[in-house]
């Protein structure tokens, strides 16, 4: 940084004018003052002269009374008087002289001059008075007449000289007062131009360096309160112009870096909310494999059962069925009541009912090999519909194929996936009760895509609040006697042994739709992925 800067080289620039402002007052007034000293000693100078003047003139007034008394009344005791007036005005004299040694003005030396001629004929003619007066005598006509003309005329010339002295003082005096008004007037143009300095330096300060601390130390409050888009304006290119450019580059910096740390902590959450949605997944799909472990360890024990199971409920049940068909049959031979009849209907069906659930639990829970090759999903899905395709076409439904030719091959148990299609196709039948149409699709998305499989009808829908629960074992809406609530859970399972996946859409009273993916597989003569 530069140094001095601009407000440096202003307070220097105000500090100069004030210091030549002292300077040049604080001269003119030591120079005024020293004329002002010396107009005061001339003026005590001429006072002095004033009074040597005025003394001589006394002397003479008094030497010229005494002189007079000695002419006119003869008083000769004066005459030591008269000696001592004379002898008084030549030291007067010679104080007057010595004094004005050093006096240079001509005129009043002239004037002097002019004095001190008279006072020696003055003398002279005090002695011939006095001489006279000794005998007797009175003084001479011309002695008299020039006593006369003397005492007209030395009071004339003293008063010029003492008017010359009074116009020395006088213009002494008005010089004193002339520069003492000077340095009246110095003084006051000082506090003016003192007063103008000191409020232009006021007004460039509270400017140029006030306000715009004021305002810097305002930012920076907000800037420690968290505001760091506040900024200040850059008005000028001094020290603080420099300082607030420096304070807008540090709320830039600070800003970006807020930036970055918000971008860095939404960065953070969102990867911390993937990351505990995935945990989430994780989580729901252990406990789906767990539910499966359970449902899978129940239908073990089921399957393992299956054989004593066969034997000791499905055979006593046969003999039963069997049993009472025959009563029945030899009843309405021998006679039988019809209630006994109708009784005997009814254990017949619930026996079959039974015997029917034990058939469809052994063969849910029965482990039948997979045996998994190439097939073709077309193939499968053609032939199963072949299978009912007649019996539906009786209830008044129709079925529409819509199958992709290059579908390719999957990896599958044919049998298996059979039985799915013919549970999933017998299931639409049951939901269209007055016919319909039964749409059976088989796509891929890509060369390598799912391959996908879906089954649709225009049914009576299912609820809402049934539809988590279909692939439940044993969840069933049918009548007692119709279904088991075993086929979707059985089909759930054959999906996922091939490692597929079986979803659900549905909308009450529209129709349902289940789709069904499994992996591709590959091409002609290509290896799949279930090898
Ligand atoms: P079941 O057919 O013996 O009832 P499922 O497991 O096959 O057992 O089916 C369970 C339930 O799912 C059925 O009772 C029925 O409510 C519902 N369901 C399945 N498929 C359909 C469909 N296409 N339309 C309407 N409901 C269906």
């Amino acid at each position: 940084m530069e140094f001095p800067g601009r407000i440096g080289r202003r307070i220097t620039f105000y500090v100069s004018i004030i210091l030549i402002l002292v300077l040049a007052v604080g001269g003119l007034s030591i120079y005024l003052a020293r004329s002002i000293s010396t107009s005061t000693l001339a003026v005590i100078l001429e006072n002095k002269h004033v009074e040597v003047t005025e003394s001589i003139h006394a002397t003479i007034h008094h030497f010229l009374a005494e002189l007079n008394r000695v002419m006119i009344a003869r008083k000769l005791d004066r005459v030591e008087d008269i000696q001592l007036f004379r002898q008084k005005l030549d030291e007067h004299i010679k104080a007057f002289l010595s004094l004005h040694d050093e006096v240079e003005d001509a005129e009043e030396l002239r004037i002097f001059r002019r004095i001190e001629g008279m006072v020696f004929p003055l003398g002279s003619l005090a002695e011939r008075v006095l001489q006279r007066a000794a005998q007797g005598l009175p003084p001479s006509l011309e002695d008299e007449k020039e006593l006369h003309a003397l005492s007209r005329r030395i009071p004339v010339v003293s008063n010029e000289l003492n008017y010359i002295h009074y116009g020395e003082i006088r213009f002494e005096l008005l010089q004193s007062q002339q520069r003492m008004r000077t340095i009246l007037w110095i003084y006051m143009a000082f506090i003016l131009a003192g007063g103008v300095v000191l409020g232009l330096g006021n007004l460039f300060f509270s400017r140029r360096v006030a306000f715009p601390l004021r305002q810097l130390a305002s930012a920076t409050s907000k800037i420690a309160e968290g505001d760091f888009a506040r900024r200040v304006p850059v008005t000028s290119a001094d020290e603080i112009g420099l300082l607030s450019h420096a304070f807008n580059l540090m709320g830039e910096r600070l800003q970006a870096q807020e930036v970055r740390e918000k971008r860095f902590q939404e960065e953070l959450e969102k990867t911390v909310k993937e990351r505990t949605r995935e945990l989430e997944e994780a989580n729901r799909y252990l406990k789906e494999t767990q539910d499966n472990l359970i449902e899978l360890e129940k239908l073990k024990v089921v399957g393992e059962m299956h054989a004593s199971l066969a034997h000791e409920i499905n055979n006593p049940l046969g003999i039963i069925i069997s049993k009472a068909k025959m009563i029945m049959a030899e009843g309405k031979e021998k006679g039988l009541p019809p209630e006994v009849l109708s009784d005997l209907e009814i254990m017949t069906k619930h026996a079959s009912r039974i015997a029917q659930v034990i058939r469809s639990l052994l063969t849910f829970a029965r482990r039948t090999p997979f045996q998994l090759k190439d097939l073709s999903l077309n193939e499968v899905i053609q032939e199963t519909v072949a299978l009912v395709e007649k019996p539906f076409a009786r209830a008044g439904i129709n079925i529409i194929r819509k199958f992709q030719p290059d579908l390719g091959f999957i990896k599958g148990d044919d049998n298996h996936l059979q039985q799915v299609f013919l549970n999933l196709l017998s299931n639409a039948k049951d939901a269209l009760p007055d016919g319909g149409t039964i749409t059976v699709e088989t796509c891929r998305d890509s060369s390598c895509g799912p391959v996908i499989a879906r089954v649709r009808d225009d049914g009576t829908g299912i609820a809402p609040k049934d539809l988590p629960r279909i692939f439940e074992p044993f969840f069933t809406t049918k009548e007692v006697g119709k279904g088991t609530g075993l086929g979707l859970s059985v089909s759930y399972g054959i999906i996922k042994a091939h490692n597929g996946d079986i979803k659900v859409e549905s909308q009450l009273g529209k129709g349902t739709c289940f789709t069904l993916m499994f992996k591709s597989g590959p091409g002609r003569g290509m290896r799949g992925e279930f090898e």
